[in-house]
């Protein structure tokens, strides 16, 4: 069984194109411990998983399932 916080660093990793920077609006990209924009703008995953943006929590594991859907669509052809 995984620790949150490595669930999570592997979720931003593996999606990490689908974040944008709430700052500059560029494509993140991640690193070990979180993601980064091309501006060092940087989002650690915390120890309960989750990610830090500006002024509230993303919980990874509702995003999760938000992306799955959206990435249905993609593949549906519809989006
Ligand atoms: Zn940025």
């Amino acid at each position: 069984m995984k620790k949150k916080i490595e669930r999570g660093q592997e979720f931003v990793a593996s999606e990490a194109e689908l974040f944008a920077c709430p700052i500059c609006h560029e494509n993140m990209l991640a690193d070990h411990r979180g993601l980064i924009c091309p501006n060092n703008h940087r989002f650690d995953v915390s120890k309960k998983g989750t990610l830090f943006f500006l002024q509230h929590q993303v919980k990874t594991e509702y995003d999760e399932e938000m992306f799955r859907a959206r990435r249905k669509l993609i593949q549906g052809g519809m989006y």
